[in-house]
């Protein structure tokens, strides 16, 4: 139960403080090389028992970016 940061990601940094479980790191930190950021699929818990819906789908401007399901 996690989600994914897409290659859409336009790495604006408006997602990384919002997540309650420090599950997301930035493009320098991303370990796929990817010039976007990243979700550790083994931390994200989908925001359950922090917040109603994923913290950082609300607070990411591009549409679709963030995907359920990872
Ligand atoms: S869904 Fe919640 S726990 Fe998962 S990465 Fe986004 S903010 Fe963090
Ligand atoms: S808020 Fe969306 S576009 Fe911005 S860094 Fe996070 S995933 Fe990328």
């Amino acid at each position: 139960m996690a989600v994914k940061i897409t290659d859409i990601c336009i790495a604006c940094g408006a997602c990384i403080d919002e997540c309650p479980v420090g599950a997301i790191v930035d493009d320098s930190e991303n370990p796929t090389g990817a010039d976007t950021y990243y979700v550790y699929a083994d931390k994200c818990v989908e925001c359950v028992g922090h917040h109603d819906s994923p913290a950082c789908m609300e607070a990411c401007p591009t549409e679709g970016c963030i995907v359920r399901g990872a």
